[in-house]
């Protein structure tokens, strides 16, 4: 093999490696389905909701961290449905809480229902909020998804 034929050939097997990294990462993330809420949902302080979520992997699942924060400034977050939103405005009392929910590390599949709910304490500003759902599988690989709601 001459030289050239050697460079040529570590160039390839580099961008094959590539090709199968990228490919691994999207078979590897766990996948989500997101149900309720659902985008554009009018949830209220003072309330219970529905959080509905069905998540699957192909080794087994880790947990479901959730947060909730204002919009007011009307940011995105990649690609998802976006609502009617209010004008923009300046947050004066936010409200954001968070959530880490464990699920089953042996199964591939699980639908979780559970009802959370959101105080009504210190008069939160009403108004556009994202629910943001990161989703970890047992191997720590990790997807995410949000959805626009109105808290009033
Ligand atoms: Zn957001």
């Amino acid at each position: 093999m001459n030289k050239k034929l050697i460079v040529y050939s570590i160039f390839l097997f580099a961008i094959l490696i590539g090709c199968v990294k990228e490919n691994e990462i999207v078979t590897e993330q766990p996948l989500v389905e997101l149900i309720a809420p659902a985008p554009c949902d009018i949830l209220r302080f003072g309330e219970a909701f529905r959080f509905l979520v069905k998540v699957s992997d192909n080794t087994g699942l880790g947990n479901i961290k959730m947060d909730v924060h204002n919009n007011f400034g009307q940011h995105l977050h990649g690609d998802h449905e976006i609502c009617n939103m209010d004008e923009p405005k300046d947050a004066v009392n936010p409200y954001f809480n968070e959530w880490i929910l464990e699920l089953p590390t042996q199964n591939q599949e699980y639908t979780l229902d559970t009802l959370l709910f959101i105080p009504d304490t210190t008069n939160f500003d009403t108004g556009d909020y994202h629910f943001h759902i990161y989703i970890t599988d047992n191997e720590g690989y990790q997807t995410f998804t949000t959805v626009d709601v109105k808290i009033l």
